[in-house]
This record gives structure tokens, C-alpha cells and sequence, in this order.
């Protein structure tokens, strides 16, 4: 039977807020994205997967300072040998991987496409402000909004300052390249980077209300002269090397910080 003294404890329970931060989920979808992370952290593979059996997704785990890091990659597409890019393996792992490991933030970090008329440029990195889709046209009254998807990213004034990042809205499609809807799109969210995950991401995280923030180095410009793809692999190595860099750093931030303090 409850007493009163079992609420009265209820109550100085820490909240999540106000305790440091402990364990920490980093998404990202591409495999040269994520092994330089991997090895700068010193993380190792799982070897008592947390994942259904016969997935590609990996885990890479191990302690960083004071946190409990697990860097997650859906891993190469079974028939296709290819990173499982975009919104559902990417709405998958976070899924799975808030089921499993119950982290206290998730960081998804990735390349993404830039607007220079919002002020991009490669090799940029940029904590999103908030993300939302734009290749779900639903024109029905409330399901256009559905669609749109759009959620805030949680907060975070100190950290953005403290490393000189940039902030600006992310915009989500499964496409690399942009169609004339989507820039139409693109423009209503009034976007400033553009990926192919991180509004997945952001739906499953709010729907299992775990803080989630969004950490994006610009490979292309979308709005400049050079096809998107050419680009994106040309710069990809190098902006990879800032984006693991942009990603320790915030990890550095976050260490032996409550949530409300970021
Ligand atoms: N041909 C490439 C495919 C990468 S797709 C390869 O295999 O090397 C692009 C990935 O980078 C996605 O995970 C996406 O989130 C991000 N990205 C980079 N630039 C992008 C852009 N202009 N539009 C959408 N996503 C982009």
C-alpha cells in the first residue's frame, strides 16, 4: 500500500532534466560518416546484438568520459550492399534503439544539402532548430499538416553558442536530389539544410519523448551550379572530418551536463 512517505520520495526522485546526462543514442546513416566517430570515441561493435537478428543495423558502444555512448548505423541494405539510407530505416533503428537502450538524448548527425540563400556553405555544420517533410503532399485539410510533420528539436542555447554553430530549420525527404514540389516545399518549411532522415527521426523521438538534436554538415548547395550528386561526393570525406569533429565537440558539451543545461 502507498504511504505518504513513498510520495514524498516520489517527489525528490531527480528529474531527467536535472541529472547529467548518461546515455546518449547518435544516428547516422552513412557508413563514412560514422567510422571516424567510431574510431575518435573508441567504440566497439556489439557483440550481443540489442537488434531483432538478421538486421543490418549496428551498434558501436562504449564508455566516453562520463556518458554511455552507442553510435547506431542501419548498416548496408541486404540486397543491395548499399548505406539504408533515408526516413524508414531511419524511423527503424531510432525505434529500436530507444526501445533497447532507453537513452537520455539522441543525436542524429549526418551531411545534408545546403541553402546558400539562407546562408550555407559546404563544409558548414548546423544544429536544426526544428525539421519537417517535404514530400508528403497531403491536400486535405489537417493531413497537409500531417504530412509536413513538423517538430521542434530540443533546445539548445548554450551548446550552439558555446561551439559557434550555426541554427537553422531542417527539411526531410527521401530524395537526394530536389524536385520543383519539393523546392516549393522546402521553402514553405523555410529550411536552410535539407537530408533524408532527420524529420524520421524527430517523429519517432516525439512520439516516445526522448530530447533529440539534430547536428548536419553541409556537403552541397542546393541552390548552386554543381549537380548535387557530383558534389556531395566530392566534399563527402572532407565534411565528414568536420562533422565528427562538430559531433565530439557537442559530446564534450554534453558531458557532465544535465539536459537543462544545454
Ligand atoms: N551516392 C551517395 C548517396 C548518399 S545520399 C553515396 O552512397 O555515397 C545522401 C545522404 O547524405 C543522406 O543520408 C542524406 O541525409 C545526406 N544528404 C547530403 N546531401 C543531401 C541533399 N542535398 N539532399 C538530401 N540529403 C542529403
Amino acid at each position: 500500500m502507498a504511504s505518504h512517505g513513498d510520495r514524498s520520495e516520489d517527489a525528490v526522485v531527480s528529474q531527467p532534466q536535472d541529472r547529467p546526462i548518461s546515455t546518449i543514442v547518435i544516428i547516422i546513416a552513412m557508413q563514412t560518416e560514422a567510422l571516424p566517430l567510431v574510431n575518435k570515441l573508441q567504440l566497439t561493435e556489439d557483440l550481443e546484438p540489442v537488434f531483432p537478428k538478421g538486421v543490418p543495423w549496428v551498434r558501436y558502444h562504449g564508455a566516453y568520459k562520463d556518458l554511455n555512448i552507442n553510435l547506431i548505423w542501419p548498416g548496408k541494405d541486404l540486397a543491395l550492399g548499399v548505406d539504408s539510407i533515408g526516413t524508414v530505416s531511419a524511423s527503424l533503428v531510432t525505434y529500436a534503439s530507444i526501445e533497447a537502450l532507453k537513452p537520455d538524448l539522441i543525436i542524429n548527425a549526418g551531411t545534408a544539402g545546403g541553402f546558400k540563400a539562407k546562408g550555407a556553405a559546404v563544409g558548414d555544420v548546423f544544429v536544426a532548430s526544428d525539421c519537417a517533410f517535404h514530400d508528403r503532399r497531403i491536400p486535405i485539410p489537417v493531413f497537409d499538416m500531417y504530412g509536413v510533420g513538423l517538430r521542434q528539436a530540443y533546445s539548445t542555447p548554450n551548446l550552439v553558442k558555446e561551439l559557434n554553430l550555426k541554427v537553422g530549420k531542417l527539411s526531410t525527404g527521401d530524395s537526394l536530389d530536389m524536385s520543383s514540389q519539393d523546392e516549393a516545399s522546402i521553402v514553405a518549411n523555410d529550411a536552410t539544410i535539407k537530408d533524408m532522415e532527420g524529420a524520421a527521426v524527430a517523429y519517432v523521438a516525439d512520439l516516445l519523448k526522448v530530447p533529440t538534436i539534430f547536428v548536419k554538415a553541409v556537403t552541397d548547395i542546393v541552390d548552386g551550379e554543381k549537380p548535387t550528386a557530383d558534389e556531395f561526393l566530392q566534399n563527402l570525406a572532407a565534411v565528414t572530418a568536420a562533422l565528427d569533429q562538430a559531433v565530439t565537440q557537442v559530446i564534450d558539451f554534453i558531458n557532465g551536463k544535465c539536459l537543462s543545461e544545454l
